[in-house]
């Protein structure tokens, strides 16, 4: 697990994760019909793993809102308990409520996380798996309060953003997954992190450079890593949850993660 996320995750206050049996004996499915059922043996053990493993954690990252994980979240629909539903990318299940987004996650039973946003917003992947996102945010939480700058780029649905490492600190692979990309170590990092898929068939990803010390915040545009990308300045810093102004780094997050 690494030492970051076990520390991360000490802090994150834990609720009680639904018994075992109760999955068992409650485990659902609801089909595109509507039509529900008892869960087959593969949707049941999927849900098992992840509740043994995540149920009950709870932290909170950049607004306030708290991230909860645990079969216990409540997805559209009326019907409460371990429930799978079928989605375009398979069996996925509500396990996690993201409290930035203020809206729930799927947990695909393959592992991955999603985000149903509903018609006519296209169902999309966002993380690898639990533990990825998870150490991706343990990451953010611990260098948010770092002086930054924050830019964005546009790149074609679902294409992933070309980033050759020229320049960069290792890729953080661990961190990393399809909504998540990070580089670090030593004295700086980048994290670019897709925002939305909404707009005229292009992702919108947002890309922020840390360092410790803020005169060595880099602006990204000078990296021939990300050139190709052609980045420009956020007008908008999520991690602070306010505005930039042109040039300038931002060196006081507000609020605390965990
Ligand atoms: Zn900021």
């Amino acid at each position: 697990m690494g030492r970051r996320l076990k520390g991360f995750l000490d802090q994150a206050r834990r609720f009680d994760p639904t018994p075992e049996e109760v999955i068992r004996s409650e485990g659902r499915v609801v089909d595109a019909c509507g039509r529900e059922s008892r869960a087959p043996e593969e949707i049941i053990e999927a849900m098992v793993r992840f509740e043994q493993r995540f149920g009950g954690i709870g932290y909170k990252l950049l607004v306030g809102n708290p991230m909860t994980y645990g079969l216990r979240v409540k997805r559209h629909g009326p019907r409460r308990g371990p429930t799978a539903y079928l989605t375009e990318q398979g069996w996925a299940f509500a396990g996690i409520v993201d409290g930035d987004l203020t809206w729930g996650l799927d947990v695909l039973v393959d592992g991955r996380v999603a985000v149903d946003y509903g018609e006519p917003i296209a169902y999309r992947v966002l993380n690898r798996n639990v533990e990825q996102r998870l150490q991706s945010d343990a990451l953010l939480a611990e260098l948010r309060h770092r002086p930054h700058r924050s830019f964005e780029f546009r790149v074609a649905n679902k294409v992933t953003p070309s980033i050759p490492d020229a320049g960069l600190p290792p890729v953080l692979p661990e961190a990393s997954g399809e909504g998540a990309l990070w580089w670090g170590g030593g004295e700086s990092a980048f994290f670019a992190r897709l925002h939305s898929w909404i707009y005229d068939g292009m992702d919108s990803w947002q890309l922020w450079a840390f360092a410790v010390q803020p005169s060595a915040v880099q602006d990204v545009r000078d990296l021939v890593a990300f050139r190709a990308l052609q980045p420009v300045e956020s007008t908008w810093c999520h991690l602070c949850g306010e505005p930039t102004t042109a040039g300038e780094t931002c060196t006081q997050a507000p609020g605390k993660s965990a």
